[in-house]
């Protein structure tokens, strides 16, 4: 038996996301890396809510103390300031490692800092697993595709990356985290989990991040023109926040290796995209031109076939639905609450 069942029993409920995720058990002890950014923040908040005890390890470089404030006081929450680069020794059972800036404006700032975390925080917290039989996640992305020439992308697609690009550091490094994570997989014998991650949007999201939804919405909720870059004839898939922790965690619980996509199927292109947040927020919203970045990716969306039949798990958030949500936190963030009543 692997080294985390037979220290937890955890057999009868671990299989396969067969099993209810409030199915009641002993609450687990977890680390979240990332845990005060956009996504890891909300798996925080549903961990706590299932019973868990949750560490957060983030150095804050896009993760901010508000996004998981609310637990401060709760003895099951621990919030330590810490820098993955660097070793940890921590004793616990799962490992959820989000560390890493997700937006191309902060993985660009530091592309060196990008790759050390993605490569060398990676070693690290695989060999904190190794070393306590603990499971571990890794956060992946669908940018391990590059412009990718299979439409939509499967697990099996081997991706068209650039290894020497302005993107290549988070490419890559989520590359060489996937190559670390199933060597020590393969030759360590740690339970591991691989989820490759698409566009996901939602509350909490870094207001001036430079992602493409977070600058529309804020764009169009401060009456400035919505900047599309390139034609806006590329396309993206947008994920809801709450579809995706969904995924993680039963991939987590799942007895499935991976990878896996999870993302939202819904293809978009910008202008597209920009129609809907109109219909949102602003039917006068103005659209401004810009050149696009370099090695932008043509197209993406998820074949999620993978996911669907091994986790049970499909998203169920549309844009339409999901927008609204990350709206009215825009608003929230950016004019306060006074305003946010009045509008
Ligand atoms: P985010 O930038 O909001 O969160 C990342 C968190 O990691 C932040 O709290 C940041 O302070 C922390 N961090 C960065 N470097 C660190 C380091 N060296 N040591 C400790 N903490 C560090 O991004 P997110 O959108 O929440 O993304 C979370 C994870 O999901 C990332 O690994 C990202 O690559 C992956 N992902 C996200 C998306 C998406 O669309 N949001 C898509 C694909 C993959
Ligand atoms: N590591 C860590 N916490 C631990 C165990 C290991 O941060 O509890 C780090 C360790 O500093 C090393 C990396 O993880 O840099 C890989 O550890 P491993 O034991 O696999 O390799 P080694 O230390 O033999 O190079
Ligand atoms: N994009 C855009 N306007 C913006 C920001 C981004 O048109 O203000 C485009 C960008 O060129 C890309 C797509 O939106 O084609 C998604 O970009 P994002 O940075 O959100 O994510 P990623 O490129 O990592 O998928």
């Amino acid at each position: 038996k692997p080294a985390y069942e037979r220290r937890f029993g955890l057999t009868n409920w671990n299989s396969g996301g067969k099993v209810p995720l409030g199915l009641k058990r002993k609450g687990l002890r977890i680390v979240v890396t990332g845990g005060a950014g956009f996504v890891g923040s909300h798996l925080v908040d549903r961990l706590i809510e299932r019973g868990d005890s949750v560490i957060v390890v983030d150095n804050f470089f896009t993760g901010r103390k508000e996004n998981v404030m609310h637990h401060f006081g709760n003895p099951r929450f621990e919030l330590i300031r810490h820098d993955v680069v660097e070793p940890l020794l921590l004793e616990v059972d799962q490992i959820y490692h989000l560390a890493c800036p997700a937006s191309p404006v902060h993985y660009k700032f530091n592309p060196v800092k990008t790759i050390k975390t993605n490569v060398v925080g990676t070693l690290n917290m695989l060999g904190l697993a190794k070393r306590i039989g603990a499971r571990f996640l890794l956060t992946s992305t669908s940018e391990v595709y590059g412009d990718p020439l299979q439409h939509p992308q499967v697990e099996t697609y081997w991706g068209n990356v650039n290894p020497i690009g302005v993107r290549s550091c988070y490419d890559e490094g989520k590359r060489t985290a996937e190559t670390l994570t199933m060597d020590y997989h393969r030759g360590a014998g740690v339970e591991v989990r691989i989820a490759r991650i698409f566009n996901t949007y939602g509350p909490r999201m870094c207001i001036d991040d430079g992602r493409v939804v977070s600058n529309f919405v804020a764009q169009a909720l401060r009456k400035e023109p919505m900047t599309v870059y390139g034609d806006g004839k590329q396309t993206r898939s947008f994920q809801y926040v709450s579809d995706l922790v969904e995924g993680l965690m039963r991939l987590m619980e799942g007895e499935h290796v991976g990878p896996f996509n999870l993302g939202n199927p819904g293809e978009f292109t910008m202008l597209e995209l920009a129609k809907v947040v109109q219909e949102t927020i602003d039917p006068d919203a103005k659209i401004e031109y810009r050149p696009n970045t370099e090695d932008d990716p043509h197209k993406r969306k998820p074949d999620i076939t993978k996911a669907k039949d091994l986790l049970g798990w499909q998203p169920k958030v549309s844009l339409q639905k999901g927008l609204p949500l990350m709206v009215s936190d825009f608003r929230k963030r950016i004019f306060g609450d006074h305003k946010e009543a009045g509008s």
